[in-house]
């Protein structure tokens, strides 16, 4: 037996070729991850960084992030990518309440985690997407570059594969190397 890279199952060795062995979740889960759709939630600046990934020179089609959505009743998981002031925050809780079960968080940049540059002295400003609603992946910058969202959406590819929940461990605060 061994364990093959890209399906959560196991090949076993049999007469005549390999059989995929998986339980049924697995399987849903395999293909859960690989047809993502995101809904763009742009507020500032990061959303410039987050529309290039959908350009040919980043192009996160390849990975199964092809149909970015405009409502949330058609996607899976929500990109925060910019400020979220206080006026927008029940906005944001509203659409993350309007997408179907299971769905996914990414706080993209030092806004969305935590305020960012706006974290002292503001009176309008949320210090975290996460005091709203719960936030699966963190990419940290100001603004992240293209290449760090799509390490997170791959990072929550494979959190989605292996069948972790976010109270089990799927929260992941992702380092990135703007070098
Ligand atoms: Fe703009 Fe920086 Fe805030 Fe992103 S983290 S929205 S680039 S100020």
């Amino acid at each position: 037996r061994e364990k093959n890279k890209d399906f959560p199952g196991q090949i076993i060795e049999a007469p005549g070729g390999g059989i995929i062995a998986g339980t049924f979740q697995d399987i849903v889960n395999w293909a859960r991850s690989n047809s993502l759709w995101p809904l763009t939630f742009a507020t500032s600046c990061c959303g410039i960084e987050m529309m290039s990934v959908a350009s040919s020179k980043y192009d996160f089609s390849r990975f199964g992030f092809e149909v970015a959505r405009a409502t949330p009743r058609q996607a899976d998981v929500i990109i925060i990518a910019g400020t979220i002031v206080n006026k927008m925050a029940p906005v944001l809780k509203r659409l993350y309440d309007q997408m179907a079960d299971p769905k996914y968080v990414i706080a993209m940049g030092a806004c969305a985690i935590s305020g960012g540059p706006f974290f002292y002295n503001t009176y309008s400003v949320v210090k975290g997407a996460d005091h709203v609603i719960p936030v699966d992946v963190y990419i940290p910058g100001c603004p992240p570059r293209p290449e760090a969202l799509l390490h997170a959406l791959i990072s929550l590819q494979e959190k989605i594969k292996s069948g972790l929940t976010r109270e089990q461990g799927i929260n992941e605060k992702l380092l990135y190397d703007k070098g």
